[in-house]
């Protein structure tokens, strides 16, 4: 299996509902490894950037209001197919249908915004990865 970087978002509920230290626990405990990280707030152009793929869906107003609550943190994370690996960890987008013992079936709303807040992003495959660290990070971040 490949090393591969991925870049996770700590979404504003994660922040929020004081998570980040559990899910990261999580991320540790698998064995891959923090090459950078930082807490940043995001502007519209990098949301319309990062979610170009949804910019013309109804909801993508409320997905830019919502990760402009708080600032995310953002982390550079280094493993053998850390990607998919981290994925898997996550569960699906709605985090109703997540299951228990994934992130966002354990931490995800259950609620209303299910789908929405979904307590992490992480790129979903090496392009984006690629293209994910380089909006995120500027050089000399990435350790
Ligand atoms: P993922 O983050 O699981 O890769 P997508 O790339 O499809 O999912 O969507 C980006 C983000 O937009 C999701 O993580 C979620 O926060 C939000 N989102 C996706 N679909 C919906 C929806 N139907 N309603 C509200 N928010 C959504």
């Amino acid at each position: 299996m490949a090393l591969e970087t991925t870049l996770i978002l700590f979404k504003p509920d994660a922040v929020s509902k004081s998570l980040v230290g559990t899910v990261l626990a999580r991320f540790e405990t698998e064995g891959f490894k923090i090459r950078g990280l930082k807490m940043m707030a995001l502007s519209d152009e990098i949301l319309a950037e990062h979610y170009s793929h949804i910019a013309d869906k109804p909801f993508f107003p409320d997905v830019r209001s919502f990760m402009q609550e708080t600032p995310v943190i953002a982390l550079a994370l280094e493993g053998e197919g850390v990607i998919g690996k981290v994925r898997d960890l996550l569960g699906p987008t709605d985090s109703k249908e997540a299951a228990p013992g994934t992130i966002r079936g354990d931490f995800g709303d259950k609620e209303g915004d299910a789908k929405m807040r979904n307590v992490c992003h992480a790129s979903d495959g090496p392009e984006a990865a690629a293209a994910e660290l380089k909006r995120f990070f500027n050089d000399g971040e990435v350790f």
